[in-house]
């Protein structure tokens, strides 16, 4: 591709040609960008304020429509290579029942949510209801119609997740590889995108993260950087050198945009954070089998199916203290859980599938965990 011609608007790389008709349709791009950021941002304040004035609702769901995957990333524990997608009417049902729950946010996960063929259906439906609609994908099969259909069905934010600048044994994720695609969202995403990086555990050059941190911000996108975790969502402590580049990646989130991820602080120091997993309460993970878990990483519990899941069941799970807290990585719930932090302190402890929730002074029952 041509090299682009950045006109930046507002922190927004749009390409543009030398032709009146490529300027034509930058400058109407930018006018439907900007409109979609008040609208986005319209809703998300009422997404904050309904989740200070009540508890009884989940902030932040995600959905899995899709188990399989295209690529085999070493560390995943969320794919596999042979599952069929759910059915449409089961996944639009779901986003019903998560509607009905009073759900302020819907982001679809897999596997690989790219793969599942009637994904816009989705994201109407979720937008249909006043939702935040949400994808986090490995970008590989996009293309500029499928961006375009994107826009149209009503995407709020996309994430690709970026593990390598070239690709390894561990994962294909690669900014080499993808970053035709990132240009491609540059030029035609009428949605928000966030590049999410990673350090920890498997990835062989620290320093990649910093690499693709500062592409992403050049593109006018927003970047994060992620820790990873082993097969049960908890820390693996991070280098000498990791530790170094996680500080520098934070510098460059803050300078381009605003992250809550103040516990990472902690966890890349090894240090235990103190906060309340409020997961089964204001975040729910919802498989590819409509149960309902408290995280891609505790798989196992409360496994109940969505259609039963009640306010009773948010309400208990809003009080339950998770045992995995102190050194968990998942970060979209600590980010949704900020929200509640002054409030509600957790008094129940957690129960397996085969014993009732337990009082205070009863041991902890370890979560359960299925691998994939
Ligand atoms: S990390 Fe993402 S892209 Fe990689 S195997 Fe897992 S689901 Fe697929
Ligand atoms: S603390 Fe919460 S989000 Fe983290 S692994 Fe445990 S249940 Fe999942």
């Amino acid at each position: 591709m041509a090299p682009l011609e950045g006109l930046r608007y507002a922190g927004t790389v749009v390409a543009c040609s030398n032709r009146t008709t490529g300027k034509m349709s930058s400058f109407w791009i930018y006018i439907r960008r900007r409109a979609k950021v008040v609208s986005r941002r319209a809703r998300e304040l009422r997404m904050i304020w309904r989740g200070l004035v009540s508890t009884d609702h989940p902030v932040m769901a995600h959905i899995v429509p899709i188990r399989r995957c295209n690529l085999t990333c070493a560390y995943c524990n969320e794919y596999d290579s042979t599952s069929k997608p759910v059915l449409v009417g089961t996944m639009l049902r779901r986003i019903d029942r998560l509607a009905a729950l009073g759900t302020t946010v819907i982001t679809i996960s897999g596997g690989e949510p790219l793969l599942y063929p009637d994904l816009d259906f989705l994201i109407r439906r979720i937008r249909h209801h006043g939702i935040i609609a949400g994808v986090i994908t490995n970008g590989y099969l996009l293309t500029p119609e499928r961006i375009h259909r994107l826009n149209r069905a009503g995407l709020d934010h996309m994430q690709i997740s970026i593990d390598n600048v070239t690709p390894d044994d561990v994962s294909m994720k690669s900014l080499k590889v993808l970053d035709r695609k990132l240009q491609m969202l540059a030029e035609h995403a009428e949605f928000h995108v966030n590049i999410n990086s990673v350090v920890g555990g498997g990835v062989r050059n620290p320093e990649d993260a910093l690499a693709i941190g500062r592409r992403a911000v050049e593109l006018g996108f927003t970047s994060t950087v992620g820790i990873i975790h082993d097969a049960t969502g908890q820390l693996r402590p991070l280098s000498g050198k990791e530790r170094e580049v996680f500080l520098a990646m934070r510098k460059l989130e803050k300078s381009s945009y605003a992250q809550i991820n103040y516990f990472q602080d902690d966890v890349a120091q090894g240090r235990p954070h103190i906060w309340q997993c409020r997961a089964g309460a204001r975040y729910l993970y919802v498989c590819e089998d409509g149960l309902v878990h408290y995280c891609s990483q505790q798989r196992g519990y409360p496994a109940k199916p969505l259609e039963q899941y009640s306010l009773e069941d948010i309400r208990r799970e809003f009080l339950t203290r998770k045992p995995c807290a102190a050194y968990c990585t998942v970060s979209c719930v600590h980010q949704v859980s900020y929200m509640d932090f002054w409030r509600a302190p957790q008094t129940i402890r957690p129960c397996s599938r085969t014993q009732p929730a337990a009082p205070a002074n009863e041991p902890i029952v370890q979560i359960q965990s299925i691998g994939r």
